[in-house]
């Protein structure tokens, strides 16, 4: 579902990303675990053209995203239709992102409309059942500002749902939320792995990644360490770099 090889991405002169290559099958739970500033968010980006690559290639469902290939060259698309391969890859924020002026019902219904994926009607009805899903169809007519952290993460989890996506990126979904919030976020987020979604998650939740990832992926300084099952990557790392973040966050 997803394929990366040989990712570069620098900021000015300081290289974040330094030659990634990752392989996602599809209905897989991805967990990039990594120190801060180790690019686990600029990778993250990458992979829906948030952030443009310096080098490397990025396949999601077999679409090179941002760019078109004609012989061994590679021309960017343009925003529309950069902004339609947006639209197969949800994205959830650490700060949920909600647009403050509409209700819960309102922000998980607007992008299937602006997209004109469905009418209004069918938005809000596919709205209602997502917002169901997560737990919140109680709160329908909620504004962000009057839902708890963890209620408005998980409306930003229904409406990255809305567009149905092949794939969902999260970048650290829980890290903003007071303690008691997380395991109602984690708790949709199981139940999104159950049913087979693809996603990637940035987290330090150790827990979730036992239970729930696939794959977990150690990044450092922009090079990725190394990856494999959670009981192997988690309990027994080959490497120093691992076990030394491993003892600072378990
Ligand atoms: P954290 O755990 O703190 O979220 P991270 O692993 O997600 O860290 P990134 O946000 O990917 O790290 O950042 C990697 C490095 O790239 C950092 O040194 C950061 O300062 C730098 N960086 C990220 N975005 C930009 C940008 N737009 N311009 C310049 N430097 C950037
Ligand atoms: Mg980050």
């Amino acid at each position: 579902m997803v394929r990366l090889r040989g990712v570069h991405k620098t900021f000015g002169t300081h290289e974040v990303l330094r030659g990634i290559d990752l392989d996602l099958p599809a209905g897989s739970v991805t967990v990039i675990l990594g120190p801060s500033g180790s690019g686990k968010s600029t990778l993250l980006r990458t992979i829906n053209h948030l952030e443009k690559v310096d080098r490397g290639t990025v396949v999601v469902d077999g679409q090179l995203i941002g760019y078109r290939q004609v012989g061994d060259r590679l021309y960017e698309l343009g925003e529309r239709l950069i902004l339609r391969q947006r639209a197969d890859i949800g994205f959830v924020f650490q700060n949920f992102n909600l647009f403050p002026h509409l209700t819960a019902l309102e922000n998980v219904a607007e992008a299937p409309v602006a997209t004109r994926r469905l009418t209004r009607a069918q938005a809000r009805e596919r709205a209602l059942a997502l917002l169901d899903r997560v737990g919140l169809a109680d709160r329908a007519g909620a504004y962000p500002r009057q839902l708890s952290g963890g209620q408005q993460q998980r409306v930003a989890i229904a409406r990255a749902l809305a567009l149905e996506p092949k794939l969902i990126l999260f970048d650290e979904p829980t890290s903003a939320l007071d303690p008691e919030l997380v395991g109602e976020v984690l708790d949709v987020l199981r139940d999104l792995a159950r049913a087979g979604t693809t996603m990637v998650v940035v987290t330090h939740e150790i827990g979730f990644a036992r239970e729930a990832a696939d794959t977990v992926v150690f990044l450092d300084a922009g090079r990725v360490v190394e990856q494999g099952p959670p009981g192997a990557v988690l309990d027994h790392p080959a490497h120093e770099r691992t076990r030394a973040f491993l003892s600072k966050v378990l």
